[in-house]
């Protein structure tokens, strides 16, 4: 609740902050930044903080000096916005379709956030009275879905709100929206966060991932939590053990990697996809899932890498013979042919190439290059 509950944000805290203390808060804020590295959590405790009767943002101006920036986190306003039914925070997102009266825009796929929900939800619901008196507050999640008409019909919205509207978009990267609509929010920065603090706070929420894994999904992230409790409910820690596994085996000639496991666990992976969006078409799913194997092949390639280079000196937790194995069988210069082509590979499921075709393609050419026969595959060219 109070605007400190979001960690390593320093510019973020100090930038809205001292808005609040001052009495200047933009009508519109652009939080951006990585993705699971609190945007949506401030944006909503700045909601509560503006809502809150006991802050200096939710005070009357006469009223404001010497109060905290901070919801107080006990008053009734508080508690609505705690429960997510504070009835002057609106959350905008693109599957709000679904609960627009026309039957038409309900129908539609939500990929785009459209003009008909930004005038339902936001344009025309700035214009009404607060329900409780104070303000009221949007928080437009995925904003740079926002489609460029519909970003020009909020225009006018973003420059001159009614009394008492303040609204913040929350976006990964700000230049995916128009410049108009940039140049009327006050830019907030997020950063990536710190991956001793992404380790503690995953095994704070998911006890039961240990030390060593929850390390590895930090590293993974990014420093963001959001991915790297997305990672853990794929069990993607699993699939990386298994891969090494694969890759040492071909790394020794053993085996080839095995399209079938591939394609069973891409289908697994795919129905994870299908489950946290429900929107995805089954093809989709399946790209989404196979994009995950490729980067974790990668990604062993890379560890592989770092361990050969490491040599024989002790090389800590992340070490693992079979990452070892792979790196004296496979040479560095033929290792990174491997890594372009499953670049490749990726940007040919980018391409909506065949998830089926592209992969065993994809896997043909990597044992050819673990075979020593080096030159580019014939597949390699597109
Ligand atoms: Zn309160």
């Amino acid at each position: 609740m109070p605007l400190s509950d979001v960690a390593h944000q320093p510019t973020a805290q100090a930038m809205v902050r001292q808005a609040i203390v001052h009495d200047r808060l933009p009508h519109a804020y652009l939080f951006h930044g990585p993705d699971g590295v609190g945007k949506q959590l401030f944006a909503r405790n700045l909601a509560a903080a503006l809502l809150c009767p006991g802050s200096a943002a939710g005070a009357a101006a006469s009223d404001a000096a010497g109060r905290e920036p901070d919801a107080c986190g006990r008053c009734e306003a508080c508690r609505l916005c705690r429960a997510d039914t504070h009835p002057d925070v609106h959350v905008i997102h693109r599957r709000l379709n679904k609960y627009h009266p026309d039957s038409e825009v309900q129908r539609l796929r939500p990929i785009k956030i459209g003009v008909e929900i930004i005038r339902h939800f936001l344009i025309n619901a700035a214009g009404r009275t607060p329900a409780r008196g104070r303000a009221k507050v949007f928080i437009v999640l995925e904003a740079d879905r926002i489609s460029p008409g519909a970003q020009s019909a909020m225009l006018k919205t973003l420059e001159e709100p009614p009394p008492a509207t303040y609204i913040t978009l929350i976006v990964t990267r700000p230049d995916a929206l128009l410049e108009t609509t940039r140049s009327r929010c006050q830019l907030v920065p997020f950063v990536a966060l710190p991956l001793d603090f992404v380790t503690a706070r995953l095994r704070a929420l998911r006890p039961d991932v240990d030390a060593s894994a929850a390390a590895w999904y930090a590293r993974q992230s990014g420093g963001s939590i959001g991915a790297a409790l997305r990672a853990v409910d794929q069990n993607l820690k699993a699939l990386h053990d298994a891969l090494l596994e694969q890759w040492s085996s071909l790394a020794a000639r053993r085996a080839r990697l095995p399209l079938a496991d591939w394609s069973d666990r891409a289908k697994a992976m795919s129905e994870f996809h299908k489950a946290d969006d429900p929107d995805l078409t089954d093809t989709e799913a399946q790209r989404q899932a196979m994009r995950t194997m490729l980067w974790l092949s990668a990604d062993v390639l890379a560890e592989a890498a770092r361990a050969g280079a490491a040599g024989s000196k002790p090389v800590g937790a992340g070490a693992i013979p079979a990452a070892r194995q792979i790196a004296a069988a496979i040479p560095p210069p033929v290792a990174a042919d491997m890594i372009t082509r499953i670049v490749r590979a990726e940007a040919q499921l980018d391409m909506n190439a065949n998830v089926q075709l592209c992969v065993e393609a994809l896997l043909h050419d990597l044992a050819a290059l673990a075979a020593g026969e080096r030159g580019a595959p014939t597949s390699l060219r597109f």
